[in-house]
């Protein structure tokens, strides 16, 4: 039986800490009590706490299962760090790396295993992990499950069937954002309907949250240079199309202002170059596209600008999360031009490509011809009849194929290679009907969110997460109804 007392020295020897934040002492005992449980806690408050420490105490495997094969590394480095047993199973490592990790696993080594989903479809994964016994399982970013989320991942539906093959083990569902729906249906998928929630509240009361009516991106470049002479600290300006953020970048350049870009179309290593520089340096600028930040260890994040609007609350307020998590005051200020909707209007029509879609850009991959070894992707546009410059299927495609497991990076000039048609499941799973009306919803409530200037804007967010707070005084709506009261 593992007191309280033995939990708290844990918390103070491994992990140096003095005291638990938030439910994360319920949290723990909860688990090391056989409790599973869904976790709701903002950004940077804990969440991989909930499952590493009673890794430390369970007598078996922990496997948490992660979306990205970025952030794994990470988290085994900490978790080595600081002297527990970790390692992380993925395409990335090679193939002789992966089965010595294998024979460890079966050989009864190691605490804490980090995955992501597909891993559950190899043989030999199943077959080692069958050696061992599972006392939990960690999903993280557990909002991936749900189809209405705003990052739907196929392979995370599975998971409830995965989570009985293992035994049903404890469980810990974890995200930073999930309306109610998303998490009823994340329970239910699970498996885990009686489990507890422990809500945290998604309150970030040092973020101040602005959004400025601004016609043009030369106004927004102008905009973006003044905030960053008043915000001296790290910034992140992210920009939904990559031509903005060439178009910025050049014009950054142009006026001398040092900075660093990240974004899809970079080769991985670049990428990882691109956010280390990030990483090191006291006061750096970075121009990125949202798949940037995602479960990056910086802190200290001053200044966050959206050059466009972003697809939807949920997606909004998950990366403003990403500035301030050292709890120090940052500043999130969103550029909205009318036109700009029209971007994410083009995005809904094209985030959902048909199935058929879909397999004949692998068919396209697979067959590896010599046009595509030389144009890579330009030559899968042309195949698939791409005119217009905002048809993203070919990359929503390349996204889910990856995903699915059915392409996987390589060196050649596309980026990947095939591997294996996709799963038939992953393509059904697409046919959802309701989904790019669920978008399109969202997309909605965010325009009436960036129009509303009648209340808080922190506090609308919080709503629209069926959580109820006051206003946070710091948004532009609560500035200019102090000033006005000033008068
Ligand atoms: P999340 O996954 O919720 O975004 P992380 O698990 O990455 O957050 O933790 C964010 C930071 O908070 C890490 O630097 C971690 O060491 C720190 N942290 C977690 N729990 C505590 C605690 N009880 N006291 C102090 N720092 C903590
Ligand atoms: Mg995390």
């Amino acid at each position: 039986m593992n007191s309280s007392e033995t939990i708290k020295k844990k918390l103070k020897d491994v992990f140096h800490f003095d005291s638990f934040r938030g439910d994360q002492q319920a949290i723990v005992e909860g688990v090391l009590q056989g409790q599973s449980a869904l976790v709701l806690m903002p950004t940077g408050m804990g969440k991989s706490l909930c499952y590493q420490l009673p890794s430390t105490l369970l007598a078996n495997l922990t496997i948490v299962v992660s979306p990205l094969i970025a952030l794994m590394q990470d988290q085994v480095d900490q978790a080595m760090a600081k002297g527990i047993p970790a390692v992380a199973i993925h395409s990335g490592v090679s193939k002789e790396e992966r089965e010595q990790r294998y024979r460890e696993l079966m050989a009864g080594q190691h605490r804490l295993l980090y995955v992501t989903p597909e891993r559950f479809k190899k043989l030999e994964f199943l077959q080692a992990i069958g050696q061992r016994k599972i006392d939990l399982l960690a999903v993280d970013e557990a909002h991936c499950i749900s189809q209405w989320g705003h990052d739907f991942r196929p392979e995370y539906s599975r998971l409830g069937e995965i989570r009985r093959q293992l035994g049903s083990p404890t469980t810990l569902a974890l995200t930073a954002t999930a309306t109610l729906q998303v998490q009823r249906e994340i329970q239910e998928s699970l498996g885990i309907e009686t489990a507890p929630i422990f809500h945290s509240g998604i309150r970030r009361p040092n973020l101040s949250l602005q959004v400025h009516d601004i016609y043009g991106l030369d106004e927004k470049i102008r905009g973006l240079v003044g905030l960053h002479f008043q915000n001296p600290g790290a910034t992140i300006v992210y920009h939904s199309l990559i031509t903005t953020l060439y178009k910025v970048s050049e014009e950054l350049s142009r006026l001398g202002i040092e900075h660093l870009v990240y974004h899809g179309q970079l080769s991985a290593a670049e990428r990882k170059r691109q956010q280390r520089l990030f990483l090191s340096e006291e006061s750096s600028l970075i121009l990125a596209t949202p798949a940037f930040g995602l479960g990056i260890d910086k802190y200290d994040v001053r200044l966050l600008v959206h050059m466009e609007v972003p697809g939807s609350l949920e997606s909004y307020y998950q990366e403003v999360g990403r500035a301030g998590r050292d709890g120090k005051s940052a500043q999130c200020h969103l550029f909205f031009d009318d036109d700009d909707v029209s971007i994410q209007v083009e995005f809904l029509k094209w985030a959902n490509p048909e199935p058929e879609f879909i397999l004949n850009v692998f068919y396209l991959i697979e067959s590896a011809g010599p046009k595509l070894a030389n144009d890579g992707i330009d030559f899968l546009r042309t195949q698939m009849n791409f005119y217009n410059r905002r048809d993203f299927r070919v990359e929503t495609s390349l996204n889910l194929l990856e995903r699915w497991g059915a392409i996987e990076p390589d060196k050649s000039r596309l980026g990947f290679r095939a591997i294996q048609p996709p799963a038939k499941e992953f393509l059904e799973a697409l046919r959802v009907a309701d989904r790019p009306k669920t978008m399109n919803r969202k997309l909605l409530s965010l325009v009436e969110w960036v129009k509303n200037t009648d209340s808080c804007r922190a506090l609308r967010i919080y709503e629209y997460f069926a959580h109820q707070d006051v206003a946070c005084g710091l948004c532009d709506v609560c500035l200019s109804q102090a000033r006005k009261a000033d008068d």
